[in-house]
Order: structure tokens, then sequence, then C-alpha cells
């Protein structure tokens, strides 16, 4: 092996921002569903064709939300379509390095996860919420959110806080996910053991490489 086989620091960037163009939905116990995300400093067309994408997997798992680390991107950002419909676009919202600054009332009801899949809880979250963030154009906007897409909006910011909604259930109901958490965990497990995905070592280190190419 000559020195041209040995990657420069540039072509390891371009690897790393290439793998960033295939993202997934990852499940249950991924390491980054646990990432508290940091805030994005900076907007470009490469952010913004990770942002398409984001919607493009959230549709195609008929979801309502998607948050950056469920595609392992410790980022502050989320997308949501509270319609869940692609046809709608005028639904379709993102949210950048967002701040849920008054949280008003509370309601319980069921909710789901991409990154939970087959598991439904009920959830108490505030009926009304007041959110400001910034857009894909790097404008900050604030808005007055109620009902199912204030529920999203939180179960969305929550991802980004390293949360999931099962931390916010009563020891009695999660005890009844038990059995269907613990499969997806022996899942992951023996994924890793087969070396299809990396051991949990493998994927902070490539989180805390992310993190350092934006934020
Ligand atoms: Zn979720």
């Amino acid at each position: 092996m000559g020195p041209g086989c040995v990657l420069s620091p540039l072509l390891f960037n371009l690897i790393a921002v290439t793998a960033m163009k295939t993202l997934q939905i990852v499940w249950h116990p991924h390491p980054a569903l646990r990432w508290k995300c940091r805030e994005v400093t900076r907007i470009d067309a490469e952010l913004r064709g990770l942002v398409q994408q984001m919607f493009d997997l959230m549709y195609a798992a008929r979801g309502v939300g998607l948050a950056a680390n469920q595609v392992g991107l410790p980022y502050r950002l989320f997308v949501i379509n509270p319609e869940g419909d692609p046809e709608q676009k005028d639904q379709e919202m993102v949210f950048l390095n967002p701040r849920i600054t008054r949280r008003k009332g509370s309601e319980e009801d069921e909710e789901g996860c991409l990154s939970l899949p087959e598991i439904h809880a009920s959830v108490t979250r505030a009926t009304q919420i007041v959110v400001d963030a910034f857009d894909l154009s790097g404008r900050q906007f604030e808005v007055v959110m109620e009902d199912f897409p204030a529920r999203v909006v939180q179960h969305e910011y929550d991802h980004i806080e390293g949360l999931m909604f099962t931390d916010r259930l009563s020891p009695a109901a999660l005890g009844k996910l038990t059995p269907m958490l613990t499969d997806l965990e022996v899942q992951f497990r023996a994924r890793q053991k087969e070396g299809l995905i990396g051991t949990d070592d493998e994927l902070k280190a490539e989180l805390q490489a992310l993190e350092k190419l934006r934020t």
C-alpha cells in the first residue's frame, strides 16, 4: 500500500458527509435516542437536503413528526406534519433550535413513536404551547400551537432532549410495555453482535463526530 491509500482529512470529511446522505430511522435502544442534541450553527444546502430526507422517511413510516436524532443526527432539529399527508405541504413545519417558552393545560392521549415500532401508550401533555425556533432560511419565528400539533411538537422536543415518551409513563404503564421494549433491546443487541450495527461506543463516537461538523 502506497501513501495514496491513506485517507486525507478532507476525504474522511467527504465520506462522513456522504454517510449522512443515507439516513435511516433508528430504533430503541440506539444511543442517538438518549443524546442531548446540540444547537445547529450552520444552515446550508446539505442541511436542507437532510431535512427533505427526514420528511421522506417520516412519510414512508406513516409518522407525523421526526427528530434529527431519530435518524442519527445529534442536532436540535425536528420536522412535523400533523396531517401525516405528503400532499399537504402547507402542514409541514421545520423547527431548528426550538424552545418551548410556554405550556398551558394538560391532556392525556395515545402516542406512538417511529423509534418504538408497535408500541403505544397514553401520555399527558400540555394542551397549548408557545414555541420559538428558526426555519430553514434562518428566520426566527414564534408559533402558538394547540391540541394534536402541540402534542407532536412536545413529543419531538423531548426527543432532542434525549427523552422518549416511555419516560413519561407511570411505573405501571411502563411495566405493561416492558416485554415489547425488551424485545427491541434483544433484537438491537443481536444486530450489534452480528456487526450489522456498530457497538454503542462506535455509535457514540459517530454522534460526536457529526456534532463537530455542524454545532
Ligand atoms: Zn418519537
